[in-house]
């Protein structure tokens, strides 16, 4: 599982960062900072998607 962050829609409310802090990190707004989602970090990493209140969370499709 891969995800982006549309930077235009981040509003930098630091949820995803909260929800799982090993995939995000929001500074001005929000980063992706892995490649590749760890497996066990794929549930948390769905919560940040569904969370989001922006839906700038977006999974990557290959
Ligand atoms: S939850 Fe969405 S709006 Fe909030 S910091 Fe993360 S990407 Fe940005």
């Amino acid at each position: 599982m891969k995800v982006e962050v549309d930077e235009s829609l981040c509003i930098s409310c630091g949820y995803c960062a909260s929800v799982c802090p090993k995939v995000f990190e929001v500074e001005d707004v929000s980063h992706v900072k892995v490649d590749t989602v760890p497996k066990d970090d794929e549930e948390a990493v769905k919560e940040a998607i569904e969370g989001c209140p922006t839906e700038a969370i977006k999974e990557i499709n290959e």
